[in-house]
């Protein structure tokens, strides 16, 4: 395995394409995936894995699945990319539209990263306002404006995740601690007239799995549209994760835009951003705020996510069974282990702390010893799990309750 590393790290910057997969907080190398089938990785070294990562999301039926394979064999007979319009893009947006009431338009681009950027620019240029509010620990993709941590020290002063960001870009973001009323709405307060988004992971992901609040969510939607300020949900992993639609439908709490990827894509490039007739209608042709692609909307993606979509559509209690699992997993975990876990769906953290986690500052308090060990040894066993203590797990389709036996402690 050192070999395929070593021989990626010469040609690629840190041997990875994205910084994660290369087990940097692990400290071993990582695992190089050859195929996969289901709930199966098959590795470059002949191991096999269950895999409780899937992607980091998009592979909520499985690997390889034959409904998305067929699917995308049939389009890619018909040609790769053309650059101009298909019945293909008009039919996922259906399926997406009608799935979610806040979301009467949408427009695909190739990330998740690309669609918070691109609804960035259309909330402030709907609004005519400049900053942005976003929550520590939530993740929106790798644009410039958002990778901001949480000032420290100096209130209001943010500090950007990542050097090569100007402080002239980030100076505009306001990032906060989520599931804190009270310092959302002061900084509302004091920020209402030049905030033009509030953007937030209804059930964030990326700090491990958090929990909204009861009535959090409820009050972001109350005090932004009182203050005129576009609430957008970043739905890139929930959406058609937890439910057909998404963590919006669960909590009952309708934004003024989605952000989408993962799952509608199928396991291909794809994020889109979606919402009121009135926000969409101002992007370029019809509007003056531009956003463009020359994949957007590609047609094997596209093909990929609608037989992906089609097929949570039409067995609905897959979210059921699959929810199942998590719950009956998570009682299991809880009675032999003083971990904290969280869980919703089929989504689960293992936080390794005994304490509660609902927020980014909570979730920093884990052990990264007990996590690097407990990685290791399920990786020995046979067991594939997302390699960075601030991500959530994940089941498909395909994972039954006895597949999580292979996680409790011995
Ligand atoms: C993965 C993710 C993104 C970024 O999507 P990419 O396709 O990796 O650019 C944005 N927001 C959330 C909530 C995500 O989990």
């Amino acid at each position: 395995m050192n070999n395929l590393f070593d021989e990626a790290k010469k040609y690629i910057a840190g041997g990875v394409n994205s910084p994660v997969r290369a087990f940097k907080s692990i400290g071993i190398d990582p695992v190089f995936i050859e195929s996969a089938k289901g709930k199966y990785l098959k590795t470059s070294d002949d191991k096999v894995l269950l895999d409780f990562c899937l992607s980091w999301g998009p592979m909520i039926l499985g690997h390889a699945n034959p409904v998305v394979i067929n699917a995308v064999a049939e389009a890619l007979e018909k040609g790769t990319s053309f650059g101009a319009p298909t019945q293909a893009e008009t039919k996922l947006a259906k399926i997406i539209c009608d799935a979610f009431d806040s979301i009467d338009k949408i427009r695909f681009v190739s990330s998740g990263t690309e669609a918070v950027m691109s609804a960035i620019r259309l909330a402030r240029g709907f609004t005519d306002k400049d900053k942005i509010l976003k929550f520590d620990g939530c993740y929106h993709g790798h644009s410039d404006s958002l990778l901001v941590a949480a000032g420290s020290g100096v209130a209001g002063i943010a500090q950007s995740t990542s050097s090569g960001v100007p402080f002239d870009i980030i100076k505009n973001t306001i990032s906060i601690p989520f599931n804190d009323e009270k310092t959302f709405c002061e900084t509302v307060e004091k920020n209402a007239k030049n905030i033009a988004a509030v953007i937030v992971e209804p059930v964030p992901g990326n700090m491990g799995l958090v929990l909204p609040e009861p009535g959090f969510l409820e009050m972001l939607r109350k005090i932004t549209a009182e203050n005129g300020i576009i609430l957008i949900f970043d739905e890139v992993i929930t959406g058609f994760r937890l439910t057909f639609g998404g963590a919006q439908h669960i909590f009952d709490v309708q934004p003024d835009m989605t952000i989408l990827g993962k799952i509608i894509g199928g396991g291909f490039p794809v994020g889109a951003f979606g919402g009121t007739k009135e926000i969409m209608d101002r992007l370029a042709p019809d509007g003056n705020v531009y956003q463009a692609g020359t994949l957007s909307g590609n047609p094997i993606a596209m093909a990929a996510g609608t037989a992906t979509l089609e097929h949570l559509s039409a067995s609905r209690q897959i979210y059921s069974k699959m929810s199942g699992i998590v719950n009956g997993f998570s009682e299991n975990w809880q009675s032999c282990s003083k971990k904290t876990i969280n869980h919703i769906g089929s989504m689960f953290t293992i936080f390794h702390t005994d304490k509660p986690v609902t927020n980014f500052i909570e979730a920093q308090n884990q052990s990264t010893d007990d996590f690097r060990k407990f990685f290791i040894e399920k990786l020995e066993r046979g067991i594939y799990l997302p390699p960075s203590m601030f991500e959530t797990a994940f089941i498909s389709t395909e994972h039954t309750i006895e597949d999580m036996v292979f996680l409790l402690p011995d």
